[in-house]
This record gives C-alpha cells, sequence and structure tokens, in this order.
C-alpha cells in the first residue's frame, strides 16, 4: 500500500506541491470496486516527498519515507515536503554519524576487490577497491549506505586515506606472489579537495613499496564536472606522482571531447548503465562503438562496467574495448575469495569457460 512516484524535469517546473495535490486529488474522488456495484469506495493518501539531489537514490526514499511519516501524523490526506532540518532528520542523522566515528575507531570497515580482465584474453589485470562497512549490528553495507554520512561528518578523508593504504598494501602483496596487477582505489570529490590527497598517495605508495604504475586512482565525470577548477590542478600533482588516473561512470555527465582533453588521465571507465542500457542490442551496441571509439581516439584505455551476461560482452568484443569489470567475470571479492578466484585462473582447464564467443 505504499507506492513510489519519481518525478523528473518539466514536470517539477511548478514544484513538487503541485504535484502532490494533483496526486491527493485523483486519489480523493470516490470509485466502485465493480462497476455496476452501488457501493461508492473511498480511500485516503498521504504523501511525503524529497526534492533535489542525493547520492544516492537510498538517501532520496529515506528522505521521503520521513515526510511521509510526518504526512500520516498531521492525519489524512495531507502531503509533507522532507526538510534537511526538521528534529527528526537531525536526529537520525546526527545518530549515524555517532555510530559512523565509532566504526571509524574501531576500525568496522573493509574492502573487497573486483576483478577487472583483459576482453581479448580473458584474464585479470586488475582489481577495484571497494570500500564495505562491517556494521556491528549485522549487515555488511555497501557505500552507497554511507559515503554521504561519512563526508558529512567530515571522515571521508581519513576513511579514503585508510583505503589507500590498505589497497595498496594488498595489491604489493600480490605483485610479491608473482601476480603484478594494478589496483583502483575510487576517490570522491571531497578527498580531491583536500590539500592532503597527493601526500597521502604518496605515503600509500612508500609504506607498501607498491610500483606508482599499478595504482589507479578512480574520479567519476560528474565529479571532473562539477569541480573542473581544483580537479585539474589536483590531478596534475596525483599525476606526477606515477600513479594512472581513471575516469569513472563515464557517459552519464555529457562530457565533451575537448573537456576531457584537458585531464591527464589515462584510462576511461564506461558507466555500467550505458552497458546495460536497455535499448535495442543494435542500438546499444551502436552507443557502445562510440563510447570505446571516443576513448580510443583520446588514447585511452576503455574499461566496460557493470558486464553482467555474455549479451552485453559480445558488442565489447566487437568494438574492440580494452577490459571489462562485471558480475559475469567476478563480483567484488574478498581477500581470501580472491586469493582463490585467481588461483583457479592458474588451471587452464578452468579458464575460458564462462564467457560466450561473439556470433
Ligand atoms: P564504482 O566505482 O563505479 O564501482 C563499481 C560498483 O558497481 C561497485 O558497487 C560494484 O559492486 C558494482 N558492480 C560491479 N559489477 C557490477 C555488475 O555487473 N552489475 C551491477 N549491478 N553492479 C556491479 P559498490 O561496491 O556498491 O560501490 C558503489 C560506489 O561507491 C562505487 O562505484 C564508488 O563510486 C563508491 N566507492 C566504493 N568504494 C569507495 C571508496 O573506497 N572510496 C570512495 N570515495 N568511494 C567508493
Ligand atoms: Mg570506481
Ligand atoms: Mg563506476
Amino acid at each position: 500500500d505504499e507506492f513510489i512516484v519519481l518525478a523528473e524535469g518539466a514536470a517539477l517546473e511548478a514544484g513538487p506541491e503541485v504535484i502532490a495535490e494533483r496526486l491527493l486529488d485523483v486519489l480523493r474522488t470516490p470509485f466502485h470496486v465493480r462497476g455496476d456495484s452501488p457501493n461508492e469506495i473511498t480511500v485516503s493518501a498521504s504523501v511525503g516527498a524529497a526534492l533535489g539531489p542525493r547520492l544516492s537514490a537510498d538517501d532520496l526514499l529515506r528522505d521521503a519515507s520521513v515526510a511521509l511519516g510526518q504526512a500520516k501524523e498531521e492525519g489524512a490526506g495531507r502531503y509533507v515536503l522532507f526538510a534537511q532540518d526538521t528534529p527528526q532528520a537531525i536526529e537520525s542523522r546526527l545518530a549515524l554519524e555517532a555510530e559512523l566515528r565509532t566504526a571509524v575507531e574501531y576500525e568496522e570497515f573493509s574492502l573487497r576487490f573486483q576483478p577487472i580482465f583483459d576482453i581479448d584474453r580473458r584474464t585479470t589485470i586488475g582489481i577495484e577497491a571497494l570500500l564495505r562497512w562491517d556494521r556491528t549490528k549485522g549487515r555488511v553495507l555497501p557505500p552507497d549506505h554511507f559515503l554521504s554520512h561519512l563526508e558529512h561528518a567530515g571522515l571521508l578523508v581519513p576513511v579514503g586515506r585508510w583505503v589507500l593504504r590498505e589497497a595498496c598494501m594488498h595489491a604489493a602483496g600480490l605483485h610479491e606472489r608473482g601476480r603484478p596487477i594494478s589496483v583502483s582505489v575510487n576517490i570522491a570529490a571531497a578527498q580531491l579537495a583536500d590539500e592532503s590527497l597527493p601526500s597521502d598517495v604518496a605515503d600509500a605508495l612508500t609504506s607498501s613499496g607498491l610500483d606508482p604504475h599499478a595504482l589507479v586512482l578512480e574520479v567519476a565525470e560528474m565529479t571532473l564536472l562539477q569541480n573542473t577548477d581544483f580537479a585539474l590542478e589536483r590531478m596534475t600533482a596525483l599525476k606526477a606522482l606515477g600513479v594512472r588516473l581513471a575516469v569513472d561512470d563515464f557517459g552519464v555527465g555529457f562530457s565533451s571531447l575537448a573537456f576531457l582533453r584537458q585531464f591527464p588521465v589515462d584510462i576511461l571507465k564506461i558507466d555500467r548503465s550505458l552497458i546495460a542500457s536497455s535499448a535495442t542490442p543494435a542500438e546499444s551496441s551502436r552507443l557502445v562503438h562510440t563510447l570505446v571509439e571516443l576513448g580510443q581516439t583520446l588514447g585511452l584505455e576503455v574499461i566496460a562496467e557493470g558486464i553482467e551476461n555474455a549479451g552485453q560482452l559480445d558488442p565489447l568484443i566487437l568494438a574492440n574495448c580494452d577490459a571489462g569489470q562485471g558480475f559475469l567475470y567476478g563480483r567484488p571479492l574478498t581477500a581470501a575469495q580472491l586469493d582463490l578466484f585467481l588461483s583457479m585462473q592458474d588451471e587452464p582447464a578452468r579458464s575460458g569457460l564462462w564467457v560466450s564467443q561473439p556470433t
């Protein structure tokens, strides 16, 4: 008995209140369950709305449901817009932030490593380090649930520093055991804005002894678009350390070739939404082709994200995409699972089974 309405673009021009009122109006109209039934039925509804960008869909839904709770308290047939500064919203945010502070203190964070593979040879060429919160009360949470709160609590930089060190240590260990693959670490806007980032990266490299070329720092296209001024300066400083730079989640921000060219990047990661596109196979393979070509024209290595099935891989093979990442090849793995994954690949009988050939 709860429904979600997503309104975008022109629908919002007159404000969310208009949409909420219209919905309530429609629902207020009495109706007959069966056309011939003489009894009219009336239902009441409450609407809670949250407006504006959030770091994740979950955040937006959480805020809308806080507003819905208030609307219900005020009685049937009402709507409430979420306000960041209601006592309830502030309280729940503060509680979560306090929990995160404890989590940092007790080191409740861990990393998963998702393999990145060479599309031609189908071998693992790298791993991406992905943050998890091993919350004391049970669930392991993915970053979408807590990154924005870490940032709000001023903890993103210290946690990011820990991720850098941990990821470099792990990769250095793999190198020592004869697996010279790269490790990618995600860098959020708040980290990029922080002056200590280049020295944090340098420290992680020195303390682990990892070859700088084996470290890839991923910055989202949106982050570059929204923070072009300091992004350029910071990325130039990072590049000077000998690390490689990637544009993450590329293709959703509509940045241009000229825009991309300003940044000293080495790798383009095509966003999952474009790989999983619901367009027809012909359309999506043209799209993939165009994006791969764009990256390669700029002299960049192109990695496709979120490859879940062979149908999504085939156009990438045809487009000559360099590398891929996704559940088809490997999910984010714990360190122990990754070791097993890599050693299974050493057995030739086991490799090459997972993927269909292009037809
Ligand atoms: P991302 O950097 O684009 O990472 C890829 C995300 O896609 C990961 O989600 C991964 O689990 C997921 N994924 C990979 N393959 C597939 C697939 O085939 N299908 C689907 N449906 N999903 C797939 P995850 O781990 O939840 O991370 C989400 C985002 O959080 C990351 O997106 C990245 O932007 C951010 N993040 C992760 N770890 C860190 C970190 O240590 N620091 C910062 N600043 N951000 C991080
Ligand atoms: Mg990434
Ligand atoms: Mg991505």
